[in-house]
């Protein structure tokens, strides 16, 4: 109790202004720079709540307790909940956020009625602690909810967990001493309570802000592997997608197919059409490839106008059972205002027993150029380096229309 005792509770609340102001900037910074960051901006609003709060408490002794107590009390609950809503916004949580806005005004309002009435403290501990651990404690629900396997999130429940349960100390006090605490005791439980408060601010904000860091490099890998005309994985992605579907059926023994598509005359269609209807017609592409495709297949674009499939625990004549279905699809498509046709060439190959992504794509490159050879709107199987010089008539032809 005397090294509690050393600690100011001015000094600690002078900290916590500190704290939740930086974490308020810090958030808001977030927020302009990242506007697709979800619930940056809930949690800056929940610090600057909470900063304003700390700064009544500070000035309590020259503030009349209507506002030290109930409008700093008012602010602090309205921080929980906008930092639940910033919880709810970031994991893309359906659940409502009224029922917690309920409950601070409920608890605001009976604060001020027991603080305007005289000698109501048991009863306003119980309302202040009842709050404070059930809008703590939906937040730690929330992020349990969220966690699954993910240890970092897990900690972060089990901290606001904590945090709700210490909301309970008073309430605890007055139960097991049978009295409110006097004097020496509420100086002494405000002390703990405020330096627990800094330390929970101070790792509550951390905990979010390491939050969106990792949902922050998460979105931006994300974009470096998508094609932004197309939206499909880019050459990098899915190249990345190969190499570990290639490792996958490598320790599995599954089959595994590619396919190389690549539109045919394409150029013409930007001479003729414009580039405008070029991009368009690249964009009709990916959508009659992609509903052809199954749940596990992976497309990217791999070029200007070439596409790669990859279709894991796949042998090559199921492939090409897909193949003829994007083949007929991309067939029913036509170019606006022309009489230009769309059709693709493919070539189809697959990998052999521990094969890497190199070999494979020089294969499949060999397929394309062999259904390029042959008057494009086909496609082309290649199994094996020495098909290429057995002539076409080894290689299986999809049926055009
Ligand atoms: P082939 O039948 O042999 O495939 O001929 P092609 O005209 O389809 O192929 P080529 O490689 O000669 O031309 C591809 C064209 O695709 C050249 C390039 O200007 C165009 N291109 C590449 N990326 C884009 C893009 O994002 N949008 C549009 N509109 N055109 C693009
Ligand atoms: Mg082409």
């Amino acid at each position: 109790m005397s090294l509690i005792a050393l600690v100011d509770v001015g000094t600690l609340l002078g900290c916590q202004v500190a704290l939740t102001a930086i974490y308020a900037i810090v958030f808001f910074c977030m927020k302009v720079m990242y506007p697709y960051l979800r619930g940056a901006g809930s949690v800056a609003l929940a610090f600057v709540a909470m900063t304003i709060a700390n700064v009544l408490l500070l000035l309590s002794a020259s503030l009349p307790p209507f506002v030290s107590i109930v409008i700093s009390h008012c602010f602090l609950l309205s921080a929980f909940v906008l930092f639940y809503t910033g919880v709810l916004h970031f994991f893309k949580s359906p659940r409502k956020i009224r029922y917690a806005w309920a409950l601070t005004i409920v608890a605001s309002v009976l604060i001020a009625y027991l603080i305007l009435s005289h000698d109501r403290t048991k009863a306003l501990i119980f309302v202040i602690a009842i709050s404070f651990f059930l809008l703590r404690g939906v937040i730690a629900v929330e992020i349990f909810r969220q966690a699954a396997d993910r240890i970092f999130l897990k900690i972060f429940a089990y901290l606001m967990a904590a945090y709700a349960v210490f909301a309970l100390n008073r309430l605890l006090f007055m139960l097991v001493v049978g009295a409110p605490p006097n004097q020496a005791q509420r100086e002494f439980l405000q002390t703990v309570s405020v330096l627990l408060s800094v330390t929970f601010a101070f790792l509550i904000g951390l905990s979010f802000l390491l939050m969106l860091c990792s949902e922050l490099l998460t979105l931006v890998k994300d974009e470096s592997e998508r094609d932004l005309l197309s939206g499909v994985l880019n050459r990098r992605g899915i190249e990345q997608k190969l190499d570990l579907e290639l490792k996958r059926a490598g320790r599995s023994g599954q089959s595994i197919s590619i396919a190389l598509i690549d539109i045919d005359h394409f150029k013409t269609i930007n001479d003729y059409a414009g580039h405008a209807a070029g991009d368009t017609a690249l964009r009709d592409v990916v959508t009659a490839i992609s509903c052809r495709l199954r749940a596990y297949d992976l497309l990217g674009r791999f070029g200007g106008d070439e596409f790669l499939i990859i279709f894991p625990h796949t042998t090559s004549s199921e492939a090409l059972l897909v193949a003829s279905r994007i083949e007929a699809s991309v067939r029913d498509l036509s170019i606006p205002d022309t009489e230009l046709p769309l059709t693709i060439s493919i070539g189809l190959t697959q990998a052999a027993s521990g094969e890497i992504a190199g070999p494979l794509l020089a294969r499949a490159d060999k397929a394309l150029y062999h259904a390029k050879d042959a008057g494009r709107n086909c496609c082309r199987v290649l199994l094996h380096e020495t098909d290429a010089e057995a002539g076409p008539q080894q290689h299986v032809i999809l049926p055009t229309s």
